[in-house]
């Protein structure tokens, strides 16, 4: 599940990392408001305004801008909010910012050089171990670092057993190029972040740029943070977060009818039970020349409406040429997922993409002469390659 940045912050404040102050804001009103409350604390009249949305680049795209008094503040607040923001990260069309995270600018005056260093944790999963990322070449364009000079990206891996080390900390701040006071802070501003990835169960921090600033203060000035979904069960706060507006709305539907649905960029439709049986008929469909449009696992009880809620799901995509249903009958029945088929197909009415149904397992005889007796356009096949092949023939 990912999160704004507001929402990481008050994560990792709560863990004791350095964040940037900040307070979200929902009307230009409010905004104001909260730069009033930021001053009282930092005595400072500048402020960043940063549109919370799910995407990063948002500083490319014009989605932070720096405000050096309250009515700037009301005036940037007013331009962001309800902007479509589009940034390197989003789609052509962009995304409605409907929050703005009103920050005191860390960034101070006369500061020529204040170093953006970036600093990223994510489970490698080669490694199967935690890892850091990090280099002095944070900010806007660390995308362009990765690329041309991977060198300067360091990594540090975290042993599982022992957690992270007073000694690995102290690299990663040497590596860095850090003395002092800095060097004190980020030894302690790591030591911090790794126990909030391992205390949120984050499956990835991203924490670009982290700030030095010029009087040696290291602070986290953006956080883009996903959390495991399979551990939000024991974090109900967290789970809470969840901005169900900046999630796709067919896999938001699904999710709320227990299915498991993942849109993709192909032709084909798949209803599937079973994940690992779902990733062997994409493979399947992709031998046969299609293109999966979807991953869709019903799960264990293929009855006759979740079939009919996969089938619309799956019929929302315009790119859907054909559907290939491809169910394993070992608790649920064949000839009753047939049934479940025939009905949905006829409850739904105008479904103009042929569908190819196999059915295998129990039952999985009488299903098959369920579906080639309804006179519906459905096709049926036992064996898999049968399917495929009709695939094949329905795409042609
Ligand atoms: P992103 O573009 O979506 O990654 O958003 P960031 O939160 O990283 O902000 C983009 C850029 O805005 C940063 O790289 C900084 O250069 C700049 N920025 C962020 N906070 C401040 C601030 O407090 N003061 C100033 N002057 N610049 C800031
Ligand atoms: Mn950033």
């Amino acid at each position: 599940m990912n999160i704004h940045e507001y929402q990481g912050k008050s994560i990792l404040n709560s863990f004791g990392v350095a964040v940037q102050r900040g307070l979200v804001a929902d009307t230009p009103e409010e905004a104001v408001e909260a730069a009033k409350k930021i001053n009282e604390t930092t005595g400072s009249d500048w402020f960043v305004i940063k549109a919370q949305i799910h995407a990063g680049g948002r500083g490319k795209g014009g989605g932070v801008k720096i405000a050096k008094n309250l009515d700037q503040v009301k005036e940037i607040s007013s331009q962001i909010l309800g902007m479509q923001l589009i940034t390197p990260q989003t789609s052509a069309e962009g995304k409605l910012v409907s929050k703005v995270l009103i920050a005191e600018d860390v960034y101070y005056p006369g500061d020529s050089e204040p170093s953006e260093i970036y600093m990223s944790i994510l489970l490698d999963r080669a490694t199967g171990k935690v890892t850091i990322m990090y280099s002095t070449e944070g900010g806007m364009d660390i995308e362009a670092v990765a690329e041309k000079t991977p060198e300067l990206i360091y990594k540090e891996v975290i042993n599982p057993g022992l957690g992270i080390q007073g000694y690995q900390c102290r690299k990663i701040a040497f590596n860095l190029g850090l003395s002092g006071k800095a060097f004190k802070e980020m030894v302690k501003f790591v030591e911090s972040l790794y126990n909030a990835y391992v205390g949120c169960d984050a499956s990835l921090f991203e924490i670009n740029p982290v700030l030095k600033t010029s009087d040696d203060r290291i602070i986290a000035v953006d956080a883009k943070v996903t959390l495991d979904d399979n551990a939000l069960f024991r974090h109900k706060d967290y789970a809470a977060m969840r901005d169900l507006s900046e999630e796709d709305p067919t896999e938001v539907e699904a999710g709320e009818a227990g299915l498991n649905y993942v849109q993709l960029d192909g032709n084909v439709g798949c209803m599937v039970n079973g994940a690992g049986l779902a990733m062997a008929t994409m493979d399947i469909i992709k031998l046969s020349g299609g293109e999966p449009a979807n991953f869709l696992d019903v799960g264990g009880t293929a009855d006759a409406k979740r079939v009919e809620k996969a089938f619309r799901i799956i019929l929302k995509d315009e790119k859907v040429k054909a559907i290939l249903v491809n169910i394993f009958g070992g608790i649920v029945r064949c000839d009753r997922v047939a049934q479940g088929i025939v009905d949905a197909y006829k409850n739904i009415g105008d479904i103009n993409v042929p569908i190819i149904v196999r059915l295998q397992g129990t039952n999985a005889k009488e299903g098959k002469a369920l579906i080639d007796e309804s006179g519906l356009k459905v096709h049926s096949a036992i064996v898999l390659q049968d399917a495929a092949d009709r695939v094949k023939e329905v795409m042609a």
